[in-house]
Formats: C-alpha cells, sequence, structure tokens
C-alpha cells in the first residue's frame, strides 16, 4: 500500500494483503497498519487499486471497517475484474454497503481533490491490469503496479506503451516501479508460451488433466479452457476461491462459456476421464487448498491415480519450495505424471517485468525521482544500478522503507521521517466468514494469553508419535487445566480420524489451530495466540 498526501488530499494506491512466514506461527494473513490516514481520515479521498491480486485487494475486508464513517461509503476504483474480485469478497465479509465501487479502464481519469488519477493499462498475469499516472500540481507521479510488456497477451491487449511515451514527453516527476524480477535479465517470456504448453501437455494427456494455479489467474483457466475445447474435454475448477473467481470471471465476460465447456465438478465425474480438466487452487502448497488434499487423497470430490497428469502453473514464492515440493512428491506417489516448473518451463512465465522491461519503462517516462517498490531489499537495491545505469542520478533514486515519507516540492525530493506503521496481523479461526477473526498487532499480540500446541509425528505413516501437549500462559481464569485437557483430547480425536500416510504439515498446523482455537473460544469467549509446533520424525 501506498498513500499519497498532496495538500488536504490524501488517496491510498492498492490495499494488500501478505501471507505469513512459516516462522510466523498462527497468523493468517498480514495488512498494512493505516494509522497515518485514520489520522488524516478527513482528507481522504479514496482508494486506487490496480489489479485483482491478492497482495493488491486482500487486505481491503480489513482496513475498510476502520475507514468507515457514519453515512459516508467509502470510494474504491479499480479495473472491471479487480471490482469483480472485491465485491465477492465484501459481500462475503458483508461490507458491500460499505463502499461505492466505481469501474476504471485505460484511459480513464479520475479526479480525488487536487489529485487527478488516469489509469493507464499494462499486461501483467490477470486481466485488467493498470498503472496509475497521478497528476498533482506538483508534477505527475507514475504507479506501474505490476506489469510486464507482453507483446501477445493471450487475454486484453499489450501494455499502453504510447501512453506512457506521452507521459515521458509531457515530463514526470517520479516514477515508482515493480522491482520483483530484476534480478532476471532480458525479457519476460510471453504468456503465449503457456498457452503452447498447455496446448500440447493436454493434447498428449491420456487420463484425468488437472492443472494447478492462483485462484486470481483467470488467464489460466482461460487457456485451460482452449485446450480443452480443442481436444474435446470440459473443465471444472475446484477450491472455494478459485470457483468464485471463475463465476466472477464468466459474467464479467473474460472467460467464454456460450457452449457449456465450464461445468460443475460434480458433472464432470460422471465424464470419462480422458473428458475432464479440472483446473484448482493450491500451486503454493497451501494446506486447505485442493491440490495439495488432492495429493493426499482427502479431496472429498477429485481422486487421482495412475495415467493422470497434473500441471502445476505456478513456480513456488520463496518460501514456499518445501511445501510445494511434498505436494509434487505426493502426487507421484499416487502415480500421476506432474509437469511443474522444474521440469517444463513452459508451464509458467512470471507476469513481472525483466531488467530490460524495467529499464524500458524508465527510458519511456523518463522521469526526475524513480522509487523501487514491490520487492525485497535486495531488488531495490538493485533497480537502483539499473536507475543509475539509465541514467538516472543515483541520488535521485529513493529507496522505500515501511512507513517512510518521501517528500516532494517544486524545488525537488528528499526522505522525510516516518509515519506509525508496521503489520497488523490478521487471526481466524477458519475461512469462512467467520466472526472470530481478531486484528493484532505487536503491541496486543497476546492480549488473550498464548497457547503452544506441540505434537510429533511420525513422517512417513502420520501417524502420531507424541502429544498433542497445551502449554498456556496468560490465559484467562475460565481456561482452566480442565479446558486445556479438554481441548487436547479434541484435537487427538481429530488427528487419529486422519487418513495413513504422509502427513501433510501445513495442514496440521492449521488443523491443530483452528481445533484449539475453537475449544478454548467455547470456554472463555477468548482467543489467545495459538502457536502450533508440529514436528515430522
Ligand atoms: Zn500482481
Ligand atoms: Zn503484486
Amino acid at each position: 500500500m501506498t498513500a499519497v498526501e498532496c495538500g488536504n488530499d490524501i488517496v491510498l494506491l492498492d490495499a494488500g494483503g501478505k501471507f505469513p512466514e512459516e516462522s510466523q506461527r498462527g497468523i493468517d494473513l498480514i495488512i498494512p497498519d493505516i494509522t497515518f490516514i485514520l489520522d488524516r481520515r478527513r482528507n481522504f479521498r479514496g482508494i486506487l487499486i490496480t489489479h485483482g491480486h491478492e497482495d493488491h485487494i486482500g487486505g481491503l475486508p480489513y482496513i475498510l471497517p476502520q475507514l468507515e464513517q457514519k453515512g459516508e461509503k467509502i470510494p474504491i476504483y479499480a479495473p472491471a475484474l479487480a471490482i469483480g474480485f472485491i465485491q465477492r469478497k465484501l459481500e462475503e465479509a458483508r461490507m458491500d454497503d460499505k463502499v461505492e465501487l466505481h469501474t476504471v479502464k485505460g484511459g480513464d481519469r479520475v479526479k480525488l481533490g487536487q489529485i487527478e488519477a488516469e489509469y493507464i493499462h499494462v499486461t501483467h498475469s490477470i486481466p485488467d491490469a493498470c498503472a496509475v499516472a497521478l497528476h498533482t500540481p506538483v508534477g505527475t507521479i507514475v504507479d506501474t503496479g505490476d506489469f510486464k510488456f507482453d507483446p501477445t497477451p493471450v487475454m486484453g491487449k499489450p501494455t499502453d506503451e504510447r501512453r506512457f511515451k506521452r507521459l515521458g514527453d509531457d515530463g514526470v516527476l517520479a516514477l515508482f516501479s515493480d522491482t520483483v524480477r530484476v534480478e532476471v535479465d532480458g525479457s519476460t517470456p510471453s504468456e503465449a508460451v503457456v498457452l503452447e504448453t498447455m496446448d500440447e501437455e493436454i493434447r498428449t494427456a491420456k487420463g484425468q488433466v488437472l492443472i494447478a494455479t492462483f485462484a486470481s489467474n483467470v488467464s489460466r483457466i482461460h487457456m485451460a479452457m482452449l485446450a480443452a475445447r480443442k481436444y474435446g474435454r470440459k473443465v471444472a475448477v475446484a477450491g472455494r476461491s478459485m470457483e468464485q473467481n471463475s463465476r466472477v470471471a464468466e459474467e464479467l465476460g473474460y472467460l467464454d462459456n456460450e457452449d457449456g465447456l465450464l461445468v460443475s465438478l460434480e458433472e464432470l465425474n460422471r465424464m470419462p476421464k480422458e473428458k475432464r480438466v479440472i483446473v484448482v487452487t493450491g500451486s503454493q502448497g497451501e494446506a486447505s487448498a485442493a491440490l495439495s488434499r488432492i495429493a493426499a487423497g482427502e479431496h472429498p470430490k477429485i481422486r487421482v491415480s495412475r495415467g493422470d497428469k497434473i500441471i502445476v502453473s505456478a513456480t513456488p514464492i520463496p518460501g514456499n519450495e518445501d511445501t510445494v515440493s511434498h505436494t509434487i512428491n505426493n502426487l507421484f506417489k499416487q502415480g500421476t505424471d506432474v509437469v511443474y516448473s522444474g521440469r517444463n518451463r513452459g508451464v509458467h512465465v512470471s507476469g513481472h517485468a525483466g531488467r530490460d522491461e524495467l529499464q524500458k519503462m524508465i527510458r519511456l517516462l523518463r522521469p526526475k525521482y524513480t522509487v523501487p517498490i514491490h520487492g525485497e531489499f535486495r531488488h531495490m537495491a538493485l533497480y537502483r544500478d539499473l536507475c543509475v545505469e539509465t541514467n538516472i542520478p543515483r541520488e535521485n533514486v529513493m529507496l522505500p522503507e515501511i512507513g517512510g515519507v518521501i517528500e516532494f516540492t517544486k524545488d525537488g525530493a528528499g526522505q522525510k521521517g516516518r509515519v506509525p506503521s508496521g503489520n497488523i496481523l490478521v487471526d481466524r479461526l477458519g475461512d469462512r466468514g467467520n466472526p472470530q477473526t481478531v486484528l493484532r498487532t505487536r503491541e496486543n499480540l497476546t492480549d488473550d494469553g498464548f497457547v503452544v500446541v506441540t505434537l510429533i509425528l511420525d513422517r512417513s505413516t502420520g501417524e502420531l508419535v507424541a502429544g498433542p501437549y497445551l502449554v498456556g500462559k496468560g490465559l484467562s481464569k475460565d481456561l482452566n487445566n480442565g479446558a486445556l485437557k479438554e481441548a487436547e483430547n479434541e484435537l487427538r480425536r481429530m488427528l487419529s480420524r486422519q487418513k495413513d500416510g504422509s502427513p501433510l504439515y501445513g495442514f496440521i498446523v492449521q488443523r491443530a489451530k483452528e481445533t484449539v482455537g475453537r475449544a478454548l473460544y467455547r470456554h472463555s469467549r477468548t482467543r489467545p495466540l495459538i502457536l502450533p509446533i508440529v514436528t515430522e520424525l
């Protein structure tokens, strides 16, 4: 999230959620702290969303209630597909009446106080992605959003290079650029490469084909449909977020289902295996997503076996390598053939610009200043080198930090202190619009105390070797030993219901958290932080 303040007007650019790292136990999602905006609520003019990915819209359901003011709807501007995803999210959180959703597209302009926002079409791994140019009295700031220059996108048009060039001709004060692929030389391959690969893999498949990808990756669903249509198969999607997103995409006309190609999973299951393509969630090995449950033989509706082909159309996000590799191993154990990026590079291409494309954007815009965003520190540092190579003076490249303020005036620019900021930790019990969601900060993290859940599993059979043991600290007086014992037993019963076979670490961790969290809540109406420690030996 970036906040842009000009005089008495503040707009927010994107409102993402971040998935926690392995070490951030007990937490489900991380969202930005918006104290800075709340302190200036009167000046807040709206939220500008660049595209529909979780790291750009995932924070909305938790941020909007904080921003809410009586009788005033919060304006959100976004491209059509993102609006569809946001609407679905907010309906689920019963917050859709708190916002005023405005659909915008490349070329549209929105006036928010002194700031005029202009949307510019870019290519990315989701259709309908945009960069935003903010025209202000001090100059124009361009935020690229996530982008690449894909000359042959499978959905939509190529990036609007002409508009960027024109902006450059008129003068750009600062470029805020995506940097995540700055380490990679050259340009990122086109989505057309994935279409070719998918076509070939589906053509040569004998049994069922499963394609795992991000739930928001509408263009991969579109590709699966193109190939399926060609080879006489039908397509179903599995995984709650995938079902919802594909429905949104179909309603908005991004997926063409006039011939009834897209069917329900039940309907697809009544067809012969060689007629099936199933697009599933879980390409990151997420514990509760369809793919890992299929891999563990635990999915209620999807079974795989010898002769089936699984295409993992994604690469693991750093930190997820182990869980992804575990899932792929389990799929091979089921006798299936798994095609993943380590075997066939064409199953996935990134949605982000490589080094040449980042440089091309700088050359089109010729900004006075650049600010690398959307990357790790090393990405931002490497982007600075790239800028210097592209004739931007080193001192005109500003490496931002979370909460850091960069001030642009008519005379220059500079870093100017920090504002309250940081991570807000979202702790949920289960997914489905659960009211037992708490927002935690470092300060109130353990207000209700915490409970460490320890258990040891046999790595090969998944059997419980020791535990579960619950140890609590700072708990409500309702949570006495008896209550902890009861939660312990409940968890033991839940674990004994697990099927034999290699346990899915993340799945067990999540189940342990939910089972214990619910049991303790029932007893005390409090939500201690649950820290599961699962060891596989
Ligand atoms: Zn994105
Ligand atoms: Zn992103």
